[in-house]
């Protein structure tokens, strides 16, 4: 088995199928397919890959319509299946159709050309090529509206947004967008032709794509994107007010969303999502002090190592208010001036509740969440805060190198990321989430050389964890997963080459340096 997945593995968004899953999964499947065979030897499947795991990243929304899948060749347990389907070459890639039949082994792509664009659009096409019968039932038509119809939508009222994509004939934009947006409520995206003089002179469009916007209230007009790319009109519409992921039953089933205003409702603080809120870090820092590290009754050896680290890092670069900041450095003082090897918990405690309104020191013992406010009460805060603190962290790392002098951890571009990843190991309530984040560390954290590198590090991994966690129970449906800053946050961090979304990493940079930077930091709701 492990041979059979030896290029993809269980974390890849895509179905790795075998001889005893193949037909069962694509015959009379409820979703097309677009199925890789290829060979764990092929030194080109094995170049290949990485292009093939990119494209199942890039459409991973898309699967109630089309999903993608990978069978090794190679595998002797596969070697009857793929003579079956007769494959001779790899890779070969093979097109089903929703409910197929059990005779269908599939349409092959021959072309030359397997760029990640130009499978992307084969799928688009692919997928258009249904009947009406044949139409997987979850996914939108892909076919373009006529200018009465939208026309006649103008100024109406309506339970949700509509958004027109208006595009050339062979552009693929509109479509791409009404599959990107296939798992979100609240909006439903339309595409219209530039053939439709009639619509572009109404609607005052003067460039194509374009992309126009019809508000419940009856409002409508040019959707502002920085840049008329496929993303940025995809990443606007998931961050409209009211838009979100669907959520599967059973996570409505948890009750309903504080934010539609149910009996449940604690008051809701408005806030700026360009902005980090101190109340965020400063409950953040109450709860891993005073709830998470006192379930552990005594700290020695290990333990208390990283404890003494954690505290020396946050000491130093804790972005804060002064009265937190003198809280953190007695505990730091305290912690150093102690010989001991063992510590209870119970006079740490003592220290982070007692003393501290003696001389300015405090720490307050509410929780506050506001940048991190869940929709739900089991949703974000913890969590959130804890990311928004490591990412506050490294940036203040970066921003002043000589804060960490005469600690030990000075010398080290990695001292602040081997910190938290100690904590996350030992004490983050979250073990799966612990695991989770070793692998990412054991996989990467040595290539870290600069401070620079650091901060980046951690945003890459963040956004790793924000991939996997999209559309999980987990998930707020008000705060839905995404690959952060988003363009309305940072339109220069996003560029497209290939068609495919990338990332302008210096541009990230400067954005995490000024948005985790001390002066972003609202002191707003702070007790
Ligand atoms: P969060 O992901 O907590 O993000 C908080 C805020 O950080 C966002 O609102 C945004 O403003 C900002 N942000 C988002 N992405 C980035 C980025 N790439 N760079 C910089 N800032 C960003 N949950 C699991 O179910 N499984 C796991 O394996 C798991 N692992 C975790 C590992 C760690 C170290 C931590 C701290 C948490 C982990 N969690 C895991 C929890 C999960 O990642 C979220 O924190 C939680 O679901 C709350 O999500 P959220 O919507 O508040 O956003």
């Amino acid at each position: 088995r492990a041979q059979a997945t030896r290029l993809y593995s269980a974390g890849d968004p895509l179905t790795i199928l075998a001889s005893d899953s193949l037909k069962e999964t694509l015959h009379n499947s409820s979703t097309a397919w677009l199925v890789e065979f290829y060979s764990s030897w092929c030194g080109h499947c094995i170049q290949y890959s990485p292009t093939w795991k990119a494209l199942a990243g890039d459409v991973k929304d898309w699967d109630q319509g089309i999903k993608l899948g990978v069978l090794d060749c190679a595998f002797e347990k596969n070697f009857d299946i793929c003579k079956e389907f007769g494959i001779h070459f790899y890779p070969t890639f093979r097109f089903f159709k929703a409910h197929s039949t059990t005779f269908d082994v599939g349409k092959t792509y021959g072309g030359a050309d397997r760029e990640l664009q130009t499978m992307r659009q084969l799928m688009v096409s692919f997928l258009q090529n249904h009947s009406r019968e044949e139409w997987p039932s979850k996914c939108p038509q892909l076919e373009p509206s006529g200018s009465a119809d939208v026309l006649a939508q103008l100024g109406q009222k309506a339970e949700e947004y509509t958004a027109i994509i208006i595009e050339e004939e062979d552009s693929y934009v509109g479509r791409e967008v009404i599959l990107d947006l296939m798992k979100y409520e609240g909006v439903t995206v339309k595409r219209a032709l530039g053939s439709e003089k009639l619509l572009l002179e109404k609607l005052g469009i003067a460039a194509l794509p374009s992309a126009y916007l019809l508000e419940p209230s009856g409002k409508h007009g040019l959707m502002n994107v920085e840049k008329r790319l496929r993303f940025f009109f995809s990443s606007y519409l998931k961050l409209l007010p009211g838009v979100r992921r669907k959520q599967a039953l059973s996570a409505r089933a948890l009750g309903p969303a504080r934010m539609s205003g149910s009996a449940v409702a604690v008051v809701w603080k408005d806030f700026d999502k360009s902005k980090v809120y101190m109340a965020d870090l400063e409950s953040g820092l109450h709860y891993l002090l005073r709830v998470e590290l006192a379930s552990h009754q005594t700290l020695e050896g290990e333990e208390l190592k990283t404890f003494k680290d954690f505290v020396t890092v946050v000491a130093k670069l804790f972005p804060g208010r002064q009265s937190v900041v003198k809280l953190l450095e007695t505990l730091l003082e305290w912690l150093v001036s102690l010989p001991l090897e063992r510590i209870p918990y119970d006079a740490i405690l003592d220290l982070v509740n007692n003393k501290m309104r003696i001389s300015g020191m405090f720490l307050s013992d509410q929780l506050q969440w506001v940048g991190c406010q869940g929709s739900r009460p089991e949703l974000r805060g913890y969590p959130c805060s804890l990311w928004t603190l490591f990412h506050a962290l490294t940036v203040q790392a970066a921003q002043r190198p000589d804060a960490l002098a005469n600690t030990g951890l000075e010398e080290d571009p990695q001292a602040v990321l081997q910190t938290m990843r100690r904590y996350v190991h030992t004490f983050f309530g979250c073990q799966e989430c612990g695991r989770h984040f070793e692998e990412m560390a054991k996989e990467s954290l040595d290539q870290v050389k600069s401070l620079q590198e650091a901060v980046l590090w951690l945003w890459r991994k963040h956004n790793q964890v924000n991939n996997r966690l999209a559309g999980a129970l987990s998930d707020d449906p008000h705060f839905p997963k995404t690959q952060w800053p988003t363009p309305n946050l940072c339109p220069a961090c996003h560029e497209e080459k290939d068609g495919l979304h990338v990332w302008n990493e210096e541009k990230v940079f400067h954005f995490l340096m000024d948005y985790y930077g001390a002066a972003n930091i609202s002191p707003k709701y702070t007790l």
